[in-house]
């Protein structure tokens, strides 16, 4: 059996308790080393054999996976963040089904719950935006030529952007020209979550500017959009005025 395990995204107590349980019962851990707390793998018990997926291709990660099967051992797939997001779980989940392999999936605290937290923000305030899109630049994985940034600006609702910090002019450009004013509000989480989270508030238009002053080219998110004002409306559900399910309104 091999569990997919959310590692979160950085703090080691951020991983579920599901998540520990599993790390301390594995045989066998392969993490992604890149971004993986290695804090984590001290929940690992003796003797367990620990491998850094970093290092690997698909193939030999596989070749771990179906050896550890063979000898009946548990595996746990350590993945940074949650595993749904950019993690390529897609295409070892594929890989596991072909060959009849059991797993299941444990999600995690995604960088962008942590980036959340760290800018003391909430991503979908009323009357600002309800709509949080998670996408990234085009890079070594191109994005289906539909979602380029430029169609998904014209909402204006909250953007995520991971893996783009080394590609700033691009997203810039085309945030703008799709339909953000240069003036939106932006801001940079390095490593949100780890004791050496960095955030870093600005503008649509001073984005590039703001990571090459602070020298951030990767393991950070980008996120723009009207969240990160205070300027916003309070909303029905703890409005004296209203009613929910729960609860009736104070006449
Ligand atoms: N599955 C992960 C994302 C993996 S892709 C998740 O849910 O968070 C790797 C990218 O995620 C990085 O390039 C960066 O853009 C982002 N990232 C991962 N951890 C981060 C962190 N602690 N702070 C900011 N960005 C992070």
């Amino acid at each position: 059996m091999v569990h997919i395990v959310g590692a979160g995204c950085g703090a080691p107590d951020l991983i579920t308790l599901r998540g520990k349980k599993y790390l301390e019962n594995a045989d066998v851990i392969i993490y992604a080393g890149s971004l993986v707390n290695p804090e984590l793998l001290s929940f690992a018990k003796s003797g367990c054999e620990i491998y850094d997926s970093a290092k690997m291709t698909l193939e030999e990660i596989l070749s771990v996976v179906c050896e550890a099967e063979k000898n009946d051992k548990t595996t746990v797939r350590l993945h940074t963040g949650d595993p749904s997001l950019y993690g390529a779980i897609g295409e070892q989940i594929r890989e596991f089904d072909r060959r009849g392999i059991r797993y299941d999936i444990t999600p995690g605290v995604s960088s962008f719950s942590g980036a959340a937290a760290a800018l003391n923000t909430e991503y979908t305030l009323p009357d600002v935006s309800q709509t949080v899109i998670i996408t990234r630049a085009s890079g070594n994985t191109s994005v289906p030529e539909s979602e380029n940034l430029v169609s998904l600006a014209k909402h204006r609702a909250t953007m995520v952007l991971f893996l783009s910090a080394g590609l700033l002019d691009k997203v810039t450009n085309d945030l703008i020209e799709g339909g953000y004013p240069p003036s939106t509000p932006a801001a940079i989480v390095y490593k949100a979550t780890w004791p050496d989270e960095k955030v870093f508030r600005c503008t649509l238009e001073t984005l590039r500017k703001t990571a090459q002053e602070n020298g951030i080219s990767k393991t950070a998110l980008i996120t723009v959009g009207g969240f990160l004002t205070s300027d916003f409306t309070r909303s029905h559900l703890y409005d004296p005025d209203f009613s929910t399910e729960f609860r009736e309104a104070k006449k």
